[in-house]
């Protein structure tokens, strides 16, 4: 363990190597069949992804479809409330279909472009990815089929409803717990027997190599915006950066540009759900659990002894997913991150905080950071500073909460 601190506290950060790996989490474990279209997809990443034309067009999509950048707001009632640092939100909620998801859509979308692939499919959990894929889809005309568990199908009808406006197909997935984790299972399966045609826009920074590392690099454009508008407002560097966990491409994305700023403490808040000892959580780095591969990388799962993937469980659709991004179980291992959980009950009461206090409705996955720096943020100094990322907005939750509260709306 002492080495694998010393390793990864090299400055500058250098990882994942050249075989995805981020220290012994990442790489790319998928069946044969999978590895001409995952090879396909690196080398189009390579030559691709980091030239100045591509640059150029991510940059101006970006800007132009999504809204970028967005602001770093100063929440001066709720710092005041909390009497300890001040506290600043990136306002992710303010980009095109209202959260970050957009981000690494828009940079997913260019580079199948680029490829020539006419075909375009993704998994979804909440329907808020299969929203920004089809949405993307449909500016450059492309096919789109979304697949989503029959039981999210279900659950997520009005977002179903706006895949379907956007012109996507979306397939209900019947095996398994019928949620998310199926999904992808059966979009890689799809992809395996459309590999010529079909590009697979995965929704977070999980997956073989290079999907977590592509997508950090997509949402990336958070922490670099978030670091200069703090420089510009503030003079200086944030001390905390807090964001939530789900597979974790908020978070890396707002983290990532000040991995080397070794003065700024950052926390990854995953979700508690109804408590670690109720089993009834999605917490896997916060509680040490189970390491395996799911997905096509090695990162933290929750399994029980057999090794059979367990069902998540938390009150935000975003963050119920039972694997993690494996750069997150790389940063936990060499301690640059510190992981820690909100149950729903404090998410929720932070949701209720942030709306009446400032104006503003935070997602369920948000409120889960939030809640953590309800902790943090009085035990601070006054000129200390916290950037949370705000990931998304929480107009699609308004049904849940209104649910808890036993109101119909
Ligand atoms: C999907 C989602 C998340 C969780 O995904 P990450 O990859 O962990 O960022 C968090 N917040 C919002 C608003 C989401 O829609």
């Amino acid at each position: 363990m002492s080495d694998i601190k010393t390793a990864a506290k090299q400055v500058p950060y250098d990882f994942p190597d050249k075989t995805g790996h981020f220290g012994p989490f990442g790489g790319c474990f998928v069946a044969e069949t999978l590895m001409p279209a995952i090879k396909e997809l690196n080398h189009a990443f390579e030559q691709y992804a980091h030239t100045p034309e591509f640059q150029q067009e991510f940059d101006h999509d970006l800007a132009y479809f999504a809204g970028r950048p967005s602001p770093l707001y100063y929440a001066r009632r709720w710092s005041e409330q909390l009497n300890g640092a001040r506290i600043y939100l990136k306002r992710e909620d303010l980009n095109h279909t209202g959260a970050h998801k957009i981000n690494h859509a828009i940079g997913q979308i260019l580079l199948a472009k680029y490829m020539g692939k006419k075909r375009i499919i993704a998994e979804t959990g909440a329907g808020q990815h299969g929203v920004a894929t089809a949405t993307v889809a449909a500016r450059l005309g492309l096919e789109c089929v979304i697949y989503m568990g029959e039981k999210d199908v279900e659950r997520q009808a009005a977002n179903v409803y706006r895949m379907k406006l956007l012109g996507a197909e979306v397939i209900p997935v019947t095996t398994g717990a019928r949620t998310l984790k199926d999904a992808i299972n059966t979009a890689m399966r799809d992809w395996v027997s459309h590999v010529d045609d079909t590009f697979y826009l995965l929704g977070t920074v999980v997956g073989p190599k290079p999907y977590p590392e592509m997508n950090r690099m997509f949402q990336s454009v958070i922490g670099r915006e978030a670091r200069q508008q703090c420089l510009d407002l503030t003079g200086k560097l944030p001390d905390a950066l807090v964001a939530c966990i789900g597979g974790g491409s908020n978070a890396i994305g707002l983290f990532y540009p000040f991995i080397n700023d070794t003065g700024v403490k950052m926390y990854g808040v995953e979700a508690g759900g109804k408590g670690i000892e109720s089993g009834q959580h999605a917490s896997l780095l916060s509680v040490d659990g189970p390491q395996g591969v799911l997905h096509g990388n090695r990162t933290y799962i929750m399994s029980d002894t057999a090794g059979n993937i367990l069902d998540s469980h938390s009150v935000s659709a975003g963050l119920d997913y039972p694997g993690v991004g494996p750069e997150h179980a790389w940063l936990k291992s060499c301690e640059r991150v510190e992981y820690v959980y909100a149950l729903d009950e404090e998410a929720l009461t932070a949701f209720r905080t942030l709306t009446r206090i400032e104006g503003i409705i935070p997602a369920l996955e948000t409120s889960h950071a939030l809640a953590h720096v309800t902790k943090i943020a009085p035990k601070m100094h006054k000129d200390q500073i916290i950037i949370v990322n705000l990931s998304g907005r929480g107009d699609k939750d308004i049904h849940t909460v209104a649910n808890i509260d036993g109101v119909k709306i």
